[in-house]
């Protein structure tokens, strides 16, 4: 049986593989020990999607499962306008798009196209600046891509493989004062 992995899990993959691992410790805990700003803005993000009240419009598909059986990838969709087949990813701030955000969206796209759906466009919505941030839809290089990155995922050994460790990043990192990896301090405590 395939071991399906998260969509959200692609983003934080590329932010710090690590991170994966120390989320998977520590997901039964008490969020208040590691949840951040940031993470507590993407949850205020995803709210008005998660109980379906970011749109009216009946033909908007909201917090929609998705899952490629062929990619090995499961996770929700945040908003899907059926009759203009435009897939949108809502961010709280999006300073920089980094290489993650498209993956998670990427890895929508491919779900949702494997499950039937006629998508044609791709976004990001920018809920802080109120703004529509278009993005081309994957082609055949993007897929095997996708298809590179999930193995590498797949092969990941946190005791053994070896890793950059960003101090930048983990200063804003949400498992920063749990990690074994660091000594920095987290920027939001
Ligand atoms: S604190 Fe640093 S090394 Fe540890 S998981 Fe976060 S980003 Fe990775």
């Amino acid at each position: 049986m395939t071991d399906y992995i998260s969509l959200s899990v692609l983003n934080d993959f590329v932010f710090c593989p690590y991170s994966i691992y120390l989320h998977q410790v520590y997901m039964e805990a008490d969020e208040d020990l590691y949840k951040a700003t940031p993470q507590t803005q993407g949850s205020i993000a995803h709210q008005p999607v998660d109980s379906k009240t970011a749109s009216s419009r009946k033909s908007n598909l909201m917090s929609l499962p998705v899952y490629s059986e062929v990619l090995g990838i499961t996770g929700k969709i945040d908003i899907f306008k059926q009759d203009t087949g435009k897939l949108i990813e809502r961010k709280y701030c999006l300073k920089q798009i980094f290489r993650g955000h498209y993956y998670q969206l990427w890895g929508q796209y491919f779900c949702m196209t494997e499950m039937g759906y006629a998508v044609n466009e791709l976004a990001f919505y920018e809920i802080c600046s109120n703004t529509m941030i278009p993005v081309a839809l994957p082609g055949k290089a993007e897929r095997e891509e996708m298809e590179r990155f999930i193995q590498r995922i797949r092969a990941f050994d946190p005791s053994h493989d070896i890793f950059s460790i960003n101090a930048n990043k983990c200063r804003h990192c949400i498992y920063c004062n749990l990690c074994d990896k660091t000594e920095v301090d987290n920027v939001y405590t």
